[in-house]
């Protein structure tokens, strides 16, 4: 896990430099924050002889040895250590806090970046909000210990250990008092910190199911409405909710306890440094001011040490942090891309399956051999019965999965050989259902390529008969659509998305049963559109209703995992196998519909 955070703030090196740097004078000065009291205590107001280096080091400064100047040298220098301080504490939060936003900047774009090229198949499998949840949560949580936390360890050891020196050099057996303790602290630190990892864990998975189940509910918001369901929603995320206080409170319980205890341990060592000190005083062994001096340390020796304590908190955080986030950066559901990956300018649109299978699942085929061929420009269409594999089989030409045998060629080149957005470019998807972005009409169809013009966009929505009800909106193509396109009919989410396509200007165009959602009115201006798109590209379509592909060049029928029949309309009919039998009950039906 270190080594996972020190390669994220490798690149602020320099940064970290004087991070440290002015922490390292906050902790000199915090150390040198007692002695101006001592010089007073000894010195002035006592009858001690300043120790000689420190009389060598005055002397510039004394006066024939008056003693209200030594205490207004004293009362300066305790001025000196706390501006020194208050500066190296500015510089370091200052510093901290940009290098901590850069390493939460870049691990953020990481982790997005990494979403984006994994496969379709993990989202599959993996629910949006724990993702969401991470991306900003525990990126935060990693954010902030980064920057500070792991410098802090390293300045406390510090502290602990230059404290050591000086209260050895002050008294060494008083020392010893305090330092009885403290291996007993430490065991139960460590302790202390296995049950905070523990709780910690729980709670962002808790955290992390009431992100799930809010943006499961917001999402179908109009689901929930329609069956009445607000109440279940609510409960669910009621449970949720309660199990998120259930693990936070049995973690405070935990944590609760840290600084009570070690405050209690420091009182009994202060007292018993109180007790033996005022012997050593009245003895002549000790000055009132080294007592003051050991006391002060022997308060702040403790606090690093708690201060330990609390960071093993942020570590236990932190750790259940890195864990979400590596465990989507080790996810290798990409689909790889050779290093010498073909980009041609333009495709002819040729297309061809051998001896295909795919299954989503390892132990579940969907296709076991599937095999076609689509000359460049033809019209051909998929059917077969609902689940047989249509949409897997279209799915695989833009390489949305990989084929687990046989290979998918685009003019006569392997899938796989094609840099991917290369020959994502080349191909055109309309789906049963167009997918709109919040944004405006204009955007929403630039989606399709971001280079288009505007008189690009306008010319294709034209073509696309979306112009004409895009126009009459309140702002033209500058409309906003709703989130997902709320605001416009189905069959007007289809013209969108086919005018998206239509500016892209691909070879080879996906058509996903585009009609199947709409009513026949929108579906003849639908089908006059896609049939200005279909011109001069190669076009497979998915069609459930079966008039929509009577003219196709070539229709192959999935069945079983395998291409079981395939020819022209014509052909097939007379053939009287599957799709025939298709035909004849969407024909029938429609004839009985007809007479009752
Ligand atoms: P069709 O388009 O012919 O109706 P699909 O290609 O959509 O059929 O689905 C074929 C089979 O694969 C179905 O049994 C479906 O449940 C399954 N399937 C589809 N998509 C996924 C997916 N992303 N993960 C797992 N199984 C899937």
């Amino acid at each position: 896990m270190l080594r996972f955070i020190g390669g994220l703030i490798r690149p602020y090196r320099g940064t970290l430099i004087i991070i440290f740097a002015a922490m390292l004078v906050e902790t000199l000065m915090s150390l040198a924050a007692p002695w101006p009291l001592k010089i007073i205590l000894d010195n002035v107001v006592g009858d001690k002889k300043m120790q000689p280096w420190l009389h060598d080091l005055l002397r510039p400064m004394l006066e024939h040895g008056n003693r209200l100047h030594v205490a207004l040298i004293a009362a300066g220098l305790y001025v000196a250590i706390a501006a020194l301080g208050a500066l190296a504490s500015y510089i370091d939060n200052y510093f901290t806090e940009s290098a901590g936003q850069w390493v939460a900047h870049d691990l953020r774009m990481r982790v997005y970046n990494h979403l984006q090229q994994l496969s379709l198949g993990y989202y599959s499998t993996h629910q949006t909000g724990p993702i969401l949840s991470t991306l900003t949560s525990d990126i935060s949580t990693i954010q902030s210990f980064a920057s500070s936390s792991t410098l802090d360890i390293l300045v406390d050891m510090l502290t602990i250990v230059s404290m050591l020196v000086l209260m050895f050099w002050l008294n060494w057996d008083f020392t010893l008092i305090a330092l009885a303790v403290t291996p007993f602290l430490l065991l139960f630190v460590s302790r202390f910190k296995k049950s905070v990892k523990a709780a910690t864990k729980e709670v962002r998975k808790e955290q992390s199911a009431i992100v799930a189940t809010v943006q499961q509910g917001l999402e179908s918001m109009q689901v929930v409405k329609a069956f009445g369901q607000e109440k279940a929603e609510e409960e669910m995320l009621a449970a949720v909710s309660q199990a998120t206080v259930a693990a936070a409170l049995k973690a405070r319980s935990v944590k609760a306890l840290l600084s009570p205890v070690v405050t209690v341990v420091v009182a009994g060592c202060t007292a018993v440094v109180l007790w033996r000190g005022a012997a050593l005083i009245l003895a002549g062994t000790m000055t009132v001011g080294s007592l003051t001096v050991y006391l002060a340390y022997l308060s702040r020796f403790f606090k690093p040490v708690k201060d330990l304590a609390t960071t093993t908190n942020a570590i236990a955080q932190v750790t259940v942090g890195v864990e979400r986030v590596r465990e989507i950066l080790d996810t290798d559901a990409m689909i790889p891309e050779k290093e010498d990956a073909l980009e041609p300018a333009l495709l002819t649109g040729e297309i061809a399956f051998e001896n295909v299978a795919f299954g989503y699942a390892a132990d579940e085929p969907i296709l076991t051999d599937v095999s076609f061929r689509i000359k460049p420009g033809e019209f051909v269409g998929i059917v077969g019965p609902t689940g047989a594999g249509k949409s897997t089989v279209v799915s695989l030409i833009p390489r949305f999965y990989d084929v687990n045998k046989g290979i998918v060629t685009v003019d006569g080149v392997d899938v796989r050989d094609y840099k991917l957005k290369n020959l994502r470019d080349q191909i055109g998807y309309v789906l049963q259902d167009t997918v709109l972005f919040h944004g405006t009409i204009l955007e929403n169809i630039a989606f399709g390529n971001p280079h288009a013009s505007r008189e690009e966009i306008i010319a294709a929505a034209k073509l696309a008969n979306a112009d004409e009800f895009i126009a009459k909106m309140p702002m033209g193509y500058d409309t906003p659509v709703g989130e997902r396109g709320s605001t416009l009919s189905g069959g007007q989410r289809q013209r969108i998305g086919i005018a998206r396509v239509m500016v892209r200007n691909s070879p080879i165009l996906l058509l996903d049963e585009p009609t199947a959602a709409l009513d026949s009115e929108s579906e003849k201006l639908v089908i006059e559109a896609l049939e200005t798109l279909m011109k001069g590209r190669t076009v497979i379509a998915i069609a459930h209703r079966l008039t929509t592909i009577r003219d196709a060049n070539q229709i192959i029928v999935i069945a079983d995992g395998v291409v079981a029949e395939d020819g022209s309309h014509a052909e097939l009919l007379q053939k009287g196998g599957i799709y025939a039998e298709l035909y004849r009950t969407q024909f029938d039906t429609g004839e009985k519909a007809a007479v009752s």
